[in-house]
């Protein structure tokens, strides 16, 4: 049975490197999709993987009631990295984890149970993240879930007034829809989530696990918003595809946190990965980097003769809406051009490239894509 919860996949992947995979035959992939924004710095940084030698070799594992200096650099740089005073560090193993535990800080902290989401929302898939996830598909088989979550249209601000209220413990959102198909937050949706929810007391929770790690073009995505949310949940790319999630929280919530732990939380090996990849996305200016060709991409798709129906998305979080079924145009792309991408929906090809990507590979992705969507419209 084992892998049986993946669908079966054609490609055989055994070895990355920056933009690229390949296969056991060999053949090289230019990959965009990166894994669902796995690999922020490329497949296989040297600097990060180098970092996790040496880290293998000195010491797996210790548990987080012991000092160590791995552990203590990766807190130590998200909290340098960190917006506002949101600085307190909970390091764990994945997205899902990091919002499960933003849910318990912000009800500890608040003394109130209610949640307030979006449709279309997406917040992982163990029992209180997959509560503030919209889509029935996933819930659905699993239910009953935690309790007292509303859901609100994503981008209405009188919405948020309605269902934020005394009450409310947390509003999570995300910057940009992602799995949802790629939808950036319209503007000063997220100033009113932050008003709103300070007027309540309720925290306002970001789920940065997509489009944080400098994704839209900044670190984080609620710095080109000019909000700094009371809690801030990353994980994907966070050690360059080693399990590792974190969730950053404003003081008030971490004086009354409450008592949550995990074993793994912070080992060193993935701590010193997600050190050398924060040092690399931070040293090489990579933030800026997927501003400006993210901005390139995306003119380029929308000057090039597609059959789609909207290019969305900030930074190199990037979506395409296709007038057909997105997996059948992802097929095509991989097999015959030996690019890789995302759905997000049935309809939206999705862009996640690492940001380290140049104008040439950009360009190749959309020539492709112009060979297997041309012809207007
Ligand atoms: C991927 C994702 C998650 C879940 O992360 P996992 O590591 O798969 O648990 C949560 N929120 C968003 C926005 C994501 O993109």
């Amino acid at each position: 049975m084992s892998g049986f919860v993946f669908s079966e996949k054609p490609i055989q992947i055994e070895r990355g490197e920056g933009p690229y995979v390949y296969d056991d035959a060999g053949t090289e992939y230019l990959d965009f999709g990166a894994s669902y924004a796995v690999t922020p710095v490329g497949h296989c940084h040297p600097e990060v993987v180098a970092a996790v030698q040496e880290q293998a070799a000195d010491l797996l594992y210790v548990q987080a009631s012991y000092g160590n200096g791995a552990r203590d650099a990766v807190y130590e740089k998200l909290a340098a990295v960190a917006p506002g005073d949101v600085d307190n560090v909970w390091l764990c193993n994945s997205g899902t984890e990091a919002n499960e535990a933003a849910l318990k800080f912000a009800r500890s902290a608040t003394g109130r149970s209610k949640v307030v989401a979006a449709k279309r929302g997406f917040h992982g898939r163990t029992m209180g993240a997959l509560s503030a996830t919209w889509k029935s598909k996933y819930r659905k088989p699993f239910e009953p879930l935690v309790d007292d979550v509303e859901f609100v249209a994503y981008g209405d601000e009188d919405a948020l007034t309605e269902a934020v209220d005394e009450e409310t413990a947390a509003l999570v959102l995300e910057p940009v829809q992602g799995e949802g198909g790629i939808h950036p937050a319209p503007e000063g949706y997220l100033q009113a989530a932050r008003e709103v929810t300070a007027d309540a007391g309720a925290a306002f929770v970001l789920d940065e696990i997509q489009t944080g790690l400098g994704r839209t073009g900044s670190l984080w995505a609620c710095e080109s918003a000019g909000v700094v949310p009371d809690v801030l949940t990353t994980a994907k790319g966070l050690a360059s595809g080693l399990p590792m999630g974190a969730t950053l929280v404003a003081d008030w919530i971490a004086e009354d946190a409450g008592p949550h732990g995990s074993t793994f939380s912070g080992g060193p090996v993935v701590s010193a990965a997600a050190e050398a990849t924060l040092s690399v996305l931070v040293e090489e200016d990579l933030p800026a980097h997927a501003a400006e060709l993210g901005a390139y991409f995306r003119s380029e798709l929308r000057a090039a003769d597609l059959s789609a129906r909207e290019v969305r998305g900030e930074g190199l979080m990037v979506g395409v809406e296709v007038k057909r079924g997105a997996n059948h145009v992802l097929k095509q792309l991989a097999l015959d051009h030996q690019v890789l991408a995302l759905p997000a929906g049935r309809t939206t090809l999705r862009f996640l490239p690492p940001l380290t990507v140049e104008r040439e590979h950009v360009d190749r992705v959309v020539d492709a894509l112009t060979d297997v969507l041309g012809g207007g419209g």
